[in-house]
């Protein structure tokens, strides 16, 4: 059966001489493999479609284990994203995260909140603020969702730990082994962004020093919660 399909290129890698196997966030089938034959050589004409972050409609037929693209529309480039290093950084997080996700679940919030991630980022809201307002947005979707108010053991609001055993937000008093501590200025930034709609990023002023430990804290839970993000790393090392 043939499809048609809005999504996201998350990465490519080469299969045999000339064909590729791009992996796709898609809007209808979530996360799906697609093969591209021909794809390398020179005059391929759907190069565009298996880079990272290109929006398109893509076009597949199902192939055994994975579908063939026949043709792809494309709807966006987010190429500025790659202008601005820091950007680019902030954008792979998102890719990331979008590839840690299990095949064929669709999840047409996340994917929407990964576009208005790269529209925010390509609109000069600060890379790390919008970074994790989307790795919030992920982890509410993926059944993590994070209340940054006070204890999630006791409700105890004095100084909080992200605590990966728990599987949220505790004090000093419920913490586990491995639980990460918030400093008040970090706490106070993810609270504050976790109670934010995405238009209102823009409105926040914290220093970067702020933004970036609340991404550190915040990947370090996700790696233990969820899955290690490589690209995270980079992008508080900007
Ligand atoms: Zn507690």
């Amino acid at each position: 059966m043939d499809i048609s399909t809005k999504a996201i290129a998350l990465k490519s890698v080469d299969y045999g001489e000339n064909d590729k196997i791009i992996l796709l966030y898609s809007l209808e089938y979530g996360k799906i493999s697609v093969r591209a034959k021909g794809i390398k050589k020179p005059k391929a004409k759907l190069k565009f479609c298996q880079e990272p972050f290109c929006l398109g409609v893509y076009e597949l037929a199902a192939g055994h284990g994975y579908y063939v693209l026949k043709t792809c529309q494309q709807l966006e480039s987010f190429y500025s994203l790659r202008e601005d290093i820091v950007c680019f950084y902030g954008g792979c997080v998102v890719l990331e995260c979008l590839a840690a996700l299990q095949p064929e679940e669709p999840d047409a919030r996340l994917f929407v909140e990964a576009l208005k991630t790269f529209d925010a980022l390509t609109a000069g809201v600060n890379a790390y603020i919008a970074v994790l307002y989307f790795l919030l947005q992920f982890l509410k979707q993926s059944g993590y969702e994070l209340n940054f108010a006070a204890c999630s053991v006791c409700g105890d609001n004095s100084q909080l730990y992200l605590d990966p055993a728990v599987g949220g937000v505790v004090c000093k008093q419920c913490k586990g082994e491995g639980a990460i501590a918030l400093s008040a200025g970090t706490g106070n930034l993810l609270k504050l962004v976790s109670s934010m709609t995405s238009d209102k990023l823009a409105n926040i002023r914290v220093p970067d020093a702020v933004s970036k430990e609340a991404v550190h804290s915040l990947s370090s839970y996700i790696a233990v919660a969820v899955q290690r993000l490589k690209s995270a790393t980079e992008f508080i090392r900007m």
